[in-house]
């Protein structure tokens, strides 16, 4: 081969490396790396700034709203509801365990353990709007059969009362839980309480109506319909 011809299919060589590496993918990130960051999130602090930002704000909203029911003529019920995973407890120990693997068996084997820390800024939130006779529902994805640990678990990290817990049936098979929660809500109000905030880490707890106001928490963990 002369030289002209080594040159001219070096250069093709080149060429048609430089056009394969140039293409771009839609691909999104990588999941090694989302991990790596939404690890950050929770070790830098972040995470716990934002979610005490919220839950401040929702606190602020109760306890003003509980005062002007007060010094109202006709005072009405009170309540609030607050979903429990990711919202009044955390799950983060057990989420970074498995990975943030979306394994049922593994997630049901720790709400049976009934170990899950308490989320300090809700709880101080929870005592804040029972101080205000605010009565306090929660609205759970946790199936009924998880009752007795959910109930302990909620104890042992100081929610030690509530009016109400509603538990997702435990042959629900719709796609999205925004239903069920919408419908728990629903029922609170028609036993006389005005529901005035949701509060969960989840699209389920935000929409439907049935509360005055929502406020959502943060989870990057996971997404559940
Ligand atoms: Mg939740």
């Amino acid at each position: 081969m002369n030289q002209f011809k080594i040159i001219t299919h070096v250069f093709f060589a080149i060429t048609c490396t430089l056009a394969i590496q140039s293409k771009s993918f839609a691909e999104p990130t990588c999941l090694s790396q989302l991990k790596t960051e939404i690890k950050a999130y929770h070790d830098s602090g972040e995470y716990n700034k934002e979610l005490t930002q919220a839950i401040a704000t929702a606190t602020h909203y109760i306890v003003q709203r509980a005062e002007t029911n007060e010094k109202s003529t006709h005072p009405q019920k009170l309540a609030i509801v607050l979903d429990i995973d990711e919202t009044c407890l955390s799950n983060y120990s057990y989420l970074i365990a498995r990975d943030f693997a979306d394994d049922k068996q593994k997630m049901h084997s720790a709400w049976r353990e009934a170990k899950a820390p308490a989320i300090k800024p809700m709880l101080s939130l929870y005592r804040k709007a029972l101080e205000n006779h605010v009565s306090v529902f929660f609205v759970t994805a946790r199936e009924k059969s998880f009752q007795k640990p959910t109930y302990e678990n909620l104890k042992s990290a100081g929610y030690q009362q509530w009016t109400g817990i509603y538990f997702k049936p435990e042959h629900y098979d719709l796609p999205s839980k925004i239903p069920f929660k919408t419908e728990a809500r629903e029922k609170i109000t028609q036993k006389g309480y005005t529901v005035i905030a949701s509060i969960g880490d989840q699209m389920s707890d935000l929409v439907g109506g049935y509360t005055e106001k929502t406020f959502k928490l943060p989870n990057p963990w996971y997404f559940a319909p």
